[in-house]
């Protein structure tokens, strides 16, 4: 694939707006957020909902064009390669330059975005997402995550049973850390992506998400969470008992194959959004690191701290140098960011990219915050300034959509052609 670093112009324009709003809206109120964790920031999100329509009323579009759904014709022939994932991944680490919290309260599809466009059908894409191209701002979210099931996600235990008399699927169990559960659960109609098992002992092979909507009886937030970072954003808990939904709120076949026949179709609709949301955190990433790295750079050319364009290395102090470590690992994890989206867009697979990239943005985020707290002492450590908050807001990137280990071994088991048993 050739390799071109400059960004169309429409990517660009939009990416020159989400900054604006990083700016003149999200740092102002950024400190707020995170002393008043469960406020939801509403003047940000009436700015931001009339874009994210048309961003989402283009994606469903392209995507029912794509299925030649909605009774339009697939397209063929030669076609404008896509952008939509640059693009999309330009403006979250736009958005998270600005906070990275407040823009996971951004009104949108999101997860259950990611996981209906990854395996819905055209008329579940239709019927779902056309919501988020209109009306109030709405939410999406997905609940993979129990109190017994985090990084091996095969190991959950909520229960989808069909009833054959209403033909409506009854789902029971509890989600944990479900991000903007409550704004999708109750605050509008949104819906939740929920992960359950058909029949637990078919393990991974018996694993299905289904489409909750809001308000849905059965369906209970229990708890939102105080958390050390990313206070601005949403995160619940949610039960669900005896939770009645249609039959076609199934992603994907309900048909069940035995795991001896080697098909684990639901486990790997998992891990298709996954390789469309795990770029997205490395994104995420990205902005938190270039904040405190260019407040960081900033202040210390305040006091004369700056790095000369042509130095041997022997000549450069200490901190001249972890600046310039800092600068390398936020652009090379950025590129591997990139790189993954654009294998998106060109339709080629990008599980290992997508994997790779939020291993080296969740590591680099986390480490250029420490350093920049470390660099600027007293002024790093104060709450007067914000590095002290990107410092906790880094570290959940490393956590979710896979922690570091889990994304690690994903990597690791690609590369080595080694299987889930053999390398655990
Ligand atoms: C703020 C926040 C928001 C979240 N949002 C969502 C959401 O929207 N939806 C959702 O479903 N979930 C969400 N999560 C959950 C998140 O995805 C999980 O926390 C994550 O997958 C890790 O699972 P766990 O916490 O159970 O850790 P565990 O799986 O218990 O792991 C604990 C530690 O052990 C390590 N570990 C585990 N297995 C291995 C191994 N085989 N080799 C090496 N190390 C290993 C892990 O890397 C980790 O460091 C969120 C979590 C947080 C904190």
């Amino acid at each position: 694939m050739p390799i071109e670093f400059k960004l169309p112009e429409h990517v660009e324009n939009q990416t020159n707006l989400s900054k604006m709003l990083a700016v003149q809206v999200m740092r102002k109120i950024s400190r707020h957020y995170d002393e008043h964790e469960h406020e939801r920031p509403w003047e940000y999100i009436n700015v931001i909902w009339p874009f994210m329509q048309q961003i989402e009323a283009a994606d469903l579009k392209r995507s029912m064009r794509r299925n030649g759904g909605n009774g339009s014709k697939p397209k063929e022939g030669k076609k404008r390669p896509s952008t939509a994932n640059v693009r999309l991944l330009h403006m979250i680490e736009a958005l998270s330059w600005g906070d990275a919290g407040i823009y996971l309260d951004t009104p949108s599809s999101a997860l259950a975005g990611a996981a209906i466009n990854a395996v819905g059908t055209p008329e579940q894409k239709e019927r779902f997402l056309k919501r988020f191209t209109e009306g109030e701002p709405k939410w999406g979210a997905m609940a993979i995550t129990e109190p017994q099931a985090g990084s091996d996600t095969s190991a959950i235990q909520a229960t989808a049973t069909l009833d054959p008399e209403t033909n409506e699927w009854v789902l029971n169990g509890e989600k944990i850390f479900v991000t903007s559960g409550s704004l999708a659960g109750k605050e509008s109609p949104g819906i939740i992506v929920v992960w359950a098992t058909l029949d637990r002992s078919l393990g991974r092979a018996g694993m299905r998400s289904f489409v909750v909507e809001a308000g849905t009886p059965g369906m209970t937030i229990t708890k939102q969470e105080e958390k050390l970072g990313i206070r601005a954003s949403d995160t619940v808990s949610i039960v669900f008992e005896d939770c009645r939904i249609p039959y076609d709120n199934i992603l994907g076949s309900a048909e069940l194959v035995k795991p001896d026949e080697k098909k684990t179709k639901g486990f790997k609709g998992a891990m298709k959004t996954f390789d469309a949301s795990r770029p997205m955190v490395a994104a995420s990433a990205v902005g938190i690191a270039r904040a405190a790295f260019e407040f960081t750079r900033d202040k210390l050319a305040e006091q004369g701290i700056t790095i000369p364009e042509y130095a041997p290395h022997h000549q450069l102090s200490a901190i001249q140098c972890d600046l310039i470590q800092m600068e390398m690992e936020l652009k090379a994890a950025w590129l591997l960011t990139i790189r993954s989206a654009a294998l998106m867009d060109a339709k080629q697979p990008n599980s290992i990219e997508a994997s790779m990239c939020k291993v080296k943005a969740g590591k680099a985020v986390t480490a250029i915050t420490q350093k920049c707290v470390e660099l600027l002492g007293p002024l790093g450590y104060s709450r007067e300034f914000l590095v002290e908050k990107w410092m906790r807001d880094a570290k959940i990137n490393d956590i979710f959509e896979g922690t570091g280990q889990i994304n690690t071994l994903i990597v690791a088991r690609r590369i080595l052609g080694y299987s889930r048993r053999e390398l655990k």
